[in-house]
């Protein structure tokens, strides 16, 4: 049996869990800052033998993998410390998989102080949406030491079915938030271009087909916006706070590797404005209200 905590039942965090719960040969103990969701999540996959710990410290004990799905690596940072925080109860020869979309610099930092402790670390943010959690099929992309990757797969596999040894420590997290900024661009991009249309009589849904079978064509024109735009759906699954946050990375990361990026700045700067105003609990998708307040259209 190999033991594992998980820590963060948010949206993507619970589907996750609950793969690692269904999985043959994983003893699984969870920990949730809401107390609720860990208990209720325990009673829920009770004949698998899962069980909520009390603190963090209480889940990492006599844990060989410890995984934590956070909104962020200062938030992942802030549970090692903690009174009963995880380095409380983290065991030498433990290996700590951040799966948080957090970002690299901290990470490094994290992995430094577990070395000291004798425990390994990897970041391993995952793709694939709360649909893909909930099926197994994430893409998972990993930094750190491969061997330590190499030697995790096996629990990955829970909730992954492409694992993707991306580098150094932190090399996963600047990765995902790349692809994530590449997200906010297309969806802000799409709303734009979708707008100026609709405004100017041409059907928004006719504009998709067109572009869907052309080269403009990206996830967000070709789910995003049938399924939740056009639908005036707009499920909430990812928050736009976390969008917002991971384009923020991604600006970061580019002005560190010194190369001029002005379009994923602003891409960052306007999710930064539309998280600003739709607020904390609104979807990442919600973002194209704003495009439609400020040209007094509906992309429907
Ligand atoms: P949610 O906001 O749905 O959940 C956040 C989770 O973290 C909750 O369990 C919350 O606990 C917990 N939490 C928040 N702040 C703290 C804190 N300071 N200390 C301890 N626990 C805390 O986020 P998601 O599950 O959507 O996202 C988690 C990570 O995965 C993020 O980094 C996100 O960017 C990434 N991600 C999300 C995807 C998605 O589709 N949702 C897709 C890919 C990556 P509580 O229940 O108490 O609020």
């Amino acid at each position: 049996m190999t033991t594992v905590a998980f820590l963060g039942l948010g949206a993507i965090g619970h589907p996750m869990a609950r793969r690692l719960a269904q999985k043959t040969g994983i003893d699984l103990t969870v920990w949730n800052r809401t107390t609720e969701r860990a208990t209720s999540f325990a009673r829920e996959h009770e004949e698998t033998g899962a069980r909520a710990a009390t603190t963090p410290a209480d889940a990492a004990r006599g844990a060989g993998i410890i995984i934590t799905c956070l909104p962020t690596s200062a938030d992942v940072e802030a549970l090692l410390d903690a009174p009963d925080g995880l380095l409380r109860g983290m065991e030498r020869g433990a290996t700590h998989i951040d799966c948080t979309s957090g970002d690299p610099a901290t990470s490094r930092r994290i992995a430094e102080r577990l070395a000291t402790h004798g425990v390994d670390f990897i970041d391993a943010p995952v793709s694939g949406g709360v649909g893909g959690a909930e099926k197994g099929t994430l893409t998972i992309m990993c930094g750190g030491d491969a061997v330590v990757v190499e030697r995790v797969g096996l629990v990955l596999s829970a909730f992954g079915s492409r694992i993707v040894h991306c580098g150094p420590v932190g090399a996963g997290h600047a990765l995902k938030a790349v692809n994530n900024a590449l997200l906010a661009v297309h969806i802000w991009s799409a709303a734009e271009g979708l707008a100026a249309l609709a405004r100017a009589g041409i059907s928004p849904a006719l504009a998709l087909d067109v572009i869907n079978a052309s080269s403009g064509r990206s996830n967000a024109s070709m789910n995003l916006f049938p399924e939740r735009v056009l639908t005036r759906a707009f499920p909430r699954t990812f928050r736009l706070a976390l969008l917002d946050k991971d384009a923020g990375i991604a600006a970061q990361f580019a002005r560190e590797q010194k190369v001029s990026a002005p379009l994923l700045q602003l891409g960052a700067e306007l999710f930064r404005a539309a998280h600003a105003e739709l607020g904390e609990e609104a979807d990442h998708v919600e973002a194209v209200k704003l495009v439609e307040r400020w040209a007094g259209v509906e992309i429907a």
